[in-house]
């Protein structure tokens, strides 16, 4: 049995500005006061599992944990069909760098390999979000989505976050980078996983 969320104020458990625009215009219809980690000063707990839904329970149970609310975390990334599915669940990794993330590095990083590997045209890729809605009790729900689509090369548009400037979605000419965000957040993989938190959680 999935559990309802019933309070009225619920954590983001992120600190990543682009997520957290995302999710609090998905949570808009519903009436829910927002509080990011940033207003909690939270710090951000170690992502050491190799799964999206395994990382997206430490930033929920943290968050949740430390507040004493309701958290809800995103865990996210891109994968490449022809890296066999990288980066994956480190697709923040590959934009680290010694003076923070660089995502144009980490895009440029990712056309490259598919240079390397002679990978053919259309270079089929999906964007996955996995929710995690945490309580304090220790108690979990976990919603994923996937948008499929493309990459492109060179960098499109400069709307949206991370690596939306070179993913083109199936049914589309443009990049999330150049898409109005509100067309983006009604149909990203985030939107889709949203969905079906909204039906489990908030229905
Ligand atoms: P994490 O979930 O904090 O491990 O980070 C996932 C990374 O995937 C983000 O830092 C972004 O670079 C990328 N990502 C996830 N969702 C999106 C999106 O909607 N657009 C562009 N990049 C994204």
């Amino acid at each position: 049995m999935t559990r309802r969320f019933t309070g009225d104020t619920l954590v983001i458990a992120t600190h990543n500005k682009g997520k957290l625009r995302e999710i609090a215009d998905l949570l808009l219809p519903f009436g829910v006061t927002c509080k990011s980690a940033g207003d909690f000063n939270l710090e951000e707990p170690d992502e050491t599992e190799d799964t999206f839904a395994g990382n997206a329970r430490i930033k929920a149970h943290f968050a949740a944990k430390a507040t004493g609310l309701p958290a809800l975390s995103d865990d996210s990334g891109i994968m490449v069909d022809a890296l066999d599915g990288a980066p994956g669940v480190y697709t923040a990794d590959w934009a680290e760098t010694p003076n923070g993330r660089d995502f144009p590095m980490a895009m440029k990083k990712t056309w490259d390999l598919l240079d390397e590997r002679s990978a053919p045209e259309p270079r089929t890729a999906s964007f996955n979000c996995t929710l995690c809605l945490a309580w304090p009790d220790g108690h979990d729900e976990i919603f994923d989505g996937q948008v499929p689509g493309r990459l492109t090369w060179p960098m499109r548009g400069d709307q949206g976050f991370g690596y939306d400037p070179i993913f083109i979605p199936v049914g589309f000419d443009m990049t999330f980078g150049e898409m109005d965000p509100f067309q983006k957040h009604a149909m990203s993989h985030r939107a889709v996983a949203f969905t079906k938190l909204v039906e489990g959680c908030f229905g």
